[in-house]
């Protein structure tokens, strides 16, 4: 087998949503912008509609036309960016909800699909999208009336639980739709995890479905082996990969594998990153090429034809920390040259 596999177990997947489901009382949708962090939207949501999501979100209009066309009817699909110009078709033909951000979006709304159910974001502090508090106030009495599916905020700070943020941000949402009818959210996998005064009637993860911190006791979900392509012995002075910037200090062996930066394995991770030889872990030895990456496999008995960077010994979030990252990013860069494969389902 030539090309890398990334496996994808759907199946943890929707263990790790059960999980979060059982932390909270209200309804748990499932955050699959970014074609589901990179590990395929279509597959990720047809999986969770099984395990019983009924919600999902989407960034923008034409994720959320390719996400109705992967689920069908029946599901209800948002949209975070609201209701932007030129969507009306897209939002309409595939029955998408936006969650509208400004009284701009909510005129747009209103006069180009009147009568269409909508969201409303609002901005409880983290100024990246949504109405503040003053143009909500303006809007709010009108808005209502129209009666919103949905009334969300997000936290800027919910993977650090001590951060004052989170409360102010909480308080600063209570204040701004105390005593509304619509249902509420303001937590994604981290404010679940934050307790039930962050739950609302609807939460929002994304990456805890995935596996990824800050939801520690996730299931990991993505796996990539990667095929060895050959193999050699180097003596002390010998150097491997662009640069020099590996040199052998001790007689030793070298394997080279079939996937560099052009699949997403970050080049600034290379000096702090290992893969794994069935049990022994083998570091990176030199500078990652676009294809192709040397490891040191001196330790190695029998070389296996693969090596895993991720799996049961390696999480996304050791990888990130390698590469100075989160495990989002390590995620949504994993390339598009992998055989996947969806297992689990
Ligand atoms: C991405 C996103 C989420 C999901 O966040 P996670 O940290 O991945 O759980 C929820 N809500 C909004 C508004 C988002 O942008």
């Amino acid at each position: 087998m030539a090309r890398s596999e990334l496996t994808i177990d759907l199946g943890a997947v929707c263990t790790n949503w059960r999980a979060l489901a059982a932390m909270n009382t209200g309804e748990t949708a499932a955050v699959v912008k970014a074609d589901a962090y990179g590990l395929g939207a279509a597959e990720v949501s047809r999986a969770l509609a099984g395990a019983g999501a009924r919600t999902f979100f989407v960034a923008l209009a034409e994720e959320g036309v390719a996400l109705r066309d992967a689920l069908g009817p029946g599901p209800t699909i948002c949209v975070f960016g609201g209701h932007m110009s030129g969507d009306a078709a897209l939002l309409r033909d595939a029955d998408l909800v936006p969650m509208i951000n400004s009284i701009d979006q909510m005129l747009r709304h209103v006069e180009s699909l009147p009568g269409r159910s909508f969201g409303i974001q609002l901005d409880s502090g983290m100024n990246r999208l949504g109405m503040e508090p003053g143009e909500w106030a303006a809007l709010r009495e009108i808005a209502l009336s129209q009666k919103p599916v949905l009334v969300m905020s997000h936290l800027a700070c919910a993977d650090t639980p001590s951060h004052g943020m989170n409360a102010f941000q909480l308080q600063t949402f209570r204040q701004m739709t105390d005593g509304i009818d619509a249902p509420r959210s303001l937590s994604a996998t981290g404010g679940i995890l934050l307790g039930s005064d962050y739950h609302f009637e609807m939460t929002r993860p994304g990456i805890g479905l995935y596996g990824g911190l800050p939801f520690v006791d996730a299931l990991p979900v993505a796996a990539l082996s990667i095929p060895v392509i050959q193999v050699r012995d180097v003596n002390p002075g010998e150097s491997v990969g662009y640069g020099n910037a590996w040199v052998a200090r001790v007689p030793g062996r070298i394997a080279t594998i079939a996937a560099g930066y052009a699949d997403g394995i970050l080049r600034a991770m290379g000096p702090k990153a290992s893969v794994w030889a069935g049990e022994t872990r083998c570091k990176i030895a030199g500078r990652i090429s676009m294809d192709l990456i040397g490891v040191d496999v001196s330790a190695v008995k029998d070389m296996p034809d693969t090596v895993e960077l991720l799996g049961a010994h390696q999480s996304i979030d050791t990888l990130a920390n390698a590469a100075g990252t989160i495990g989002y990013e390590i995620l949504t860069s994993l390339g598009a040259r992998y055989h996947r494969r969806y297992v689990g389902a």
